[in-house]
């Protein structure tokens, strides 16, 4: 049984932190679309074409930030990654 307790809390504490890290994500974005460098460009790593930061599909892979220019972009890179 308390094994059982364990295991809840975990994941509600789990639920918890993902929660904090979105939030804080779309905050930042929303902060970053506003004020400083709306036309900062970041290209995409699979098409290599160069888009807006603001507009970009933003995906964390093993720590790193990469930026797409849609879905699509994302889903390929990540399938090339994977093979
Ligand atoms: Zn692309």
């Amino acid at each position: 049984m308390a094994r059982f307790i364990l295991f809840v809390l975990l994941f509600v504490l789990l639920y918890a932190i993902l929660y904090y890290l979105l939030k804080d994500t779309v905050v930042r974005r929303k902060k970053l679309g506003r004020e400083s460098e709306p036309e900062e460009l970041v290209q995409d790593p699979y098409c290599q074409t160069y888009i807006p930061k603001r507009t970009a599909v933003r995906k964390r892979v093993k720590g790193r930030y990469h930026y797409f220019c849609n879905k699509k972009c994302l889903r390929n890179f990540l399938e090339e990654k994977k093979s």
